[in-house]
């Protein structure tokens, strides 16, 4: 059952449930109303035709009738019966019961002593009955009951719930009304918020829902938009990524192609190039792995698991990352000088904390000037560690700085893939120095050096407590 049905049924159920009871409600008290008026006058007539009627000395029909003849009895019927039961005048001038037994509940009860009055609604009348007994002496003689027809008042009721009807009836049309109209409005914008949910689930993430008004649908729609444009952003950039990626891959993969295949084809080749070659296969093979680590590192940091994150000491790691790379920088002829603090202790993981250092002094050698150098250092400034890679080598015109963290990004492509780099080595640090908090700073100046900065939330012990 659609959504929009059921908000209708249960409206409407409800509302009929409130207007049932309040066609009931009001015919009930009403007659209850009327049937205590009636109680009270009828049971007032019978009294006072039992009062009057005890003022003989005894119950005779002859005596009876002089009686009411004289009070006038105006109610629809009136019977006097004695105590044992017998008419002893009625009223109804078709109906002549005298002498017979009286054998009904009221002439009964009132006979015995006991006053009775009784009210029901017929057809078009309301039908009561008073008896009262009429004391001689201290003991019932005989009683009267008094009847009555009352279709005036029957019609009232008869009027007040037919009004009532067709004021419910009239109300429920209306609310019917007014509850489809509300619901189908609803479904509406949910019918197009659900469509909205279907084309971004099939991929449409360019698509951005419209359902309009400021409430929870609205709201649903906005987060549902908020959402897409998310996805559209992490589509859009896996499809950067794979694309850069296979463009990296398939470069070292020709390379290797042609070479192997010059190999194969020659077989007239010295031993020697057949060696080169044999070498340069391996370097673009190395290139390769080192490519796909870098992407491995990449893709890890993007599902957020930054390794085992634990407070560790960077100034060893600075240390081991610099040893590493000493035989580059031989080969460079360049310099690293160092100034490093002890005890700077940042929540991070000690591989990827290695690589941060690694990669940026690795750039600063590889994209340095011949008897160059390369500064490290290592503070604690505040509540911050500050790792800082200077150089003095070529540096980055200005127009690339802001990209040069971007994955696959490099300013000079030629000197990069020379230098066996990948354009992923600075997006690497990015990522993994803001899943540990901190952020990195890039400045530089074209053909005069470049300077790294990298902060971290410090680590303290008592923090941690
Ligand atoms: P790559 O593998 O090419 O070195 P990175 O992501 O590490 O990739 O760096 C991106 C680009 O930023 C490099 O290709 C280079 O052009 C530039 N770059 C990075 N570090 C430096 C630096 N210290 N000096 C000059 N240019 C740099």
């Amino acid at each position: 059952m659609g959504i929009q049905l059921k908000m209708a049924v249960t409206y409407i159920a409800l509302i009929l449930a409130v207007l049932v009871v309040l066609n009931i409600y009001p015919v009930y008290v009403s007659e209850d109303f009327l049937f205590q008026s009636k109680q009270d006058s009828l049971t007032a007539r019978a009294e006072l035709y039992a009062r009057t009627l005890a003022g003989l000395d005894e119950l005779s029909p002859e005596g009876v009738e002089h009686v009411m003849g004289l009070l006038g009895a105006q109610e629809t019927r009136v019977i006097v019966v004695s105590n044992t039961l017998e008419a002893l005048y009625d009223s109804s001038v078709d109906a002549n019961l005298e002498g017979s037994l009286m054998l009904e509940n009221e002439t009964r009860a009132a006979a015995g002593g006991y006053d009775y009055f009784r009210s029901r609604v017929a057809d078009d009348a309301i039908l009561s009955v008073a008896a009262t007994p009429i004391m001689i002496g201290g003991l019932p003689a005989g009683a009267v009951c008094v009847y009555d027809a009352d279709s005036s008042r029957a019609a009232l009721l008869v009027d007040i719930s037919a009004n009532l009807r067709n004021m419910s009836l009239g109300i429920m049309v209306g609310i019917v009304a007014v509850c489809l109209l509300l619901s189908r409005f609803f479904t509406r914008r949910i019918s197009r918020l659900l469509r909205s949910m279907r084309r971004v689930r099939d991929g449409d993430y360019a698509h951005r829902a419209e359902v309009g008004g400021n409430d929870e649908l609205g709201d649903l729609a906005a987060e549902l938009n908020a959402l897409s444009e998310r996805f559209e952003g992490v589509e859009n950039m896996r499809k950067r990524f794979v694309s850069d990626a296979s463009h990296e891959l398939k470069t070292p993969l020709a390379s290797i192609k042609l070479l192997a295949d010059s190999m194969v084809q020659s077989d007239t080749m010295p031993p020697e190039t057949m060696r080169e070659f044999a070498l340069d296969i391996a370097e673009e093979t190395d290139r390769l792995s080192r490519l796909a680590q870098r992407m491995l590192d990449i893709t890890r940091l993007d599902a957020g698991a930054p390794g085992d994150v634990e407070p560790i000491d960077f100034e060893p790691v600075v240390r081991r990352a610099a040893r590493m790379l000493e035989p580059l920088a031989a080969a460079e002829e360049i310099t690293i000088k160092m100034e490093l603090e002890k005890e700077c202790y940042v929540r991070a993981s000690d591989d990827y904390a290695y690589r941060i250092v690694f990669n940026l002094a690795e750039n600063a050698i590889k994209y340095n000037k011949p008897h160059g150098e390369v500064h490290i250092f290592l503070f604690r400034k505040e509540e911050e560690i500050r790792l800082i890679v200077a150089d003095t080598g070529i540096g980055v015109p200005s127009e690339d700085l802001s990209r040069i963290f971007d994955r696959f990004y490099r300013v000079d492509k030629a000197r990069s893939r020379a230098a066996g780099g990948s354009g992923l080595g600075l997006s690497i640090v990015y990522d993994a120095v803001r899943q540990y908090g901190g952020r990195v700073e890039a400045e530089s100046v074209a053909g005069q050096g470049s300077r790294i900065t990298v902060s971290f939330p410090a680590w303290r012990e008592e923090a941690e407590q």
